[in-house]
């Protein structure tokens, strides 16, 4: 008998009682925006920073309409603008790229090694020859690179890292929470990520200079004393003439949301990790099929799970992936002609006129990618795992036996 999976990859979670109630209360006394506050109140936004600035370790934090204002944001703040090239993971979401050209810069992205991760010595060679003004550094699928080895080769050129921290809201590398290795890390609340807003984002950093640009960027117009994870007003007093206001700021609904899930992250974390280990253990030692071995260094949060079938014809990809849909297994494979539903790579980004990656072809040909939902059981895991295992097993073995 073959077994079928019955679950959804995109079914979240229903949000905590917690966070229900206090959307609830927030929709009762009708004071949404962040800056309406009753004479005394603080906010639920306002104090979501705090909370946020908290669990990072940073000393400012501002939340944002999205992860993508966030990076937009971040790039804003730094000065960078229209001409300017920014490097980025050849390896990313669309709106990575989309972050760097809404300011008017050009993205040129960076090779891809089979880590999953930026590639360093391609880095460190285009950190020189493209005259990049900033390198906005995509965290993709939650794989994270040796982050001091690419402090250093930043920091030696004085370049500014901006961590795009959509995958690794709660990991950590070499016991430093992501998003804090750079002048700026940027989250995303986004329905798929780690915390669930519908939309939002986070920015966080420690430099007050940046922190009172990006509130006054957000539309703050002269309220930002009712932020308590924002530098003082001396701060602000050098900035508040010069920066518009591009508004883009999350509201006391979405924040009151989150607060519940901030508090359940660490938990949420450790669930994620559960089930993605079930299921690199049903995928282990699967012939043709190669697991991302995770680094000692790196505390990650399994939200999605990547494996790479190396060396493979797109037609042997394909078919494990029409086989393992017919069994209900949703795989995304990143090596498609045309972009996909979230599935598109640097090739479809043609605005920013990419150029050719030829090992960064080469690893994505073979990357197959699954979403983890918190929906999912052990056991659920488990009976992906032997869906795709027996599939990939049957392609390869008569690819194989074909040559
Ligand atoms: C989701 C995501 C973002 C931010 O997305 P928003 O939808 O704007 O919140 C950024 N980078 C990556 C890699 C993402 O997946």
């Amino acid at each position: 008998m073959t077994e079928v999976f019955k679950g959804s990859f995109t079914q979240q979670e229903p949000l905590p009682e917690e966070a229900v109630a206090a959307a609830l209360d927030v929709l009762g006394h009708g004071r949404l925006h962040r800056y309406n506050l009753k004479p005394g109140e603080v906010g639920e936004t306002a104090l979501l920073e705090q909370e946020f600035a908290a669990y990072t370790g940073a000393r400012y934090c501002l939340a944002n309409a999205s992860g993508g204002a966030a990076m937009s944001t971040a790039l804003r703040a730094l000065g960078v603008g229209p001409g300017d090239v920014v490097l980025s993971n050849a390896f990313t979401l669309a709106p990575v790229p989309g972050a760097i050209a809404s300011v008017g810069a050009r993205p040129v992205f960076v090779e891809t090694t089979e880590a999953l991760t930026i590639d360093l010595d391609d880095l460190a060679s285009k950190v020189v020859t493209t005259g990049a003004r900033c390198l906005l550094l995509s965290h993709m699928r939650g794989h994270i690179c040796d982050m001091d080895r690419l402090m250093a080769i930043c920091d030696a050129a004085g370049l500014p890292v901006v961590e795009d921290c959509a995958h690794t809201m709660g990991a950590a590398w070499n016991g430093v929470p992501s998003g804090r290795h750079g002048v700026m890390g940027c989250y995303s609340t986004q329905t798929y990520k780690h915390m669930n807003s519908g939309e939002g984002g986070f920015l966080v950093t420690d430099d007050p200079d940046l922190a009172a640009r990006a509130v006054l960027l957000s539309g703050s117009y002269m309220l930002y004393e009712r932020h308590l994870a924002a530098p003082g007003p001396e701060v602000f007093e050098r900035h508040r003439y010069d920066v518009p206001n591009i508004s883009s700021r999350m509201d006391n609904l979405r924040a009151a949301i989150l607060r519940p899930q901030l508090r359940r992250l660490d938990a949420q974390c450790a669930a994620w990790n559960a089930r993605y280990r079930a299921l690199e253990d049903g995928l282990r030692d699967t012939p043709g099929l190669q697991i991302i071995e995770r680094p000692a260094a790196e505390a990650y949060v399994g939200s999605s799970f990547q494996v790479l079938l190396p060396g493979w014809v797109p037609e042997a990809v394909q078919d494990v992936v029409a086989r393992c849909k017919a069994r209900g297994v949703e795989l995304k494979w990143f090596g498609a002609a045309e972009p996909a539903a979230f599935t598109s790579r640097y090739a479809h980004w043609r605005y920013a006129a990419p150029g050719r990656l030829p090992q960064t072809d080469r690893v994505l040909a073979g990357l197959v990618d699954m979403r983890l939902p918190l929906t999912f059981s052990l056991d659920d895991c488990a009976q992906i795992a032997r869906i795709i295992r027996a599939e990939v097993s049957g392609v390869w073995q008569s690819n194989a036996a074909a040559e």
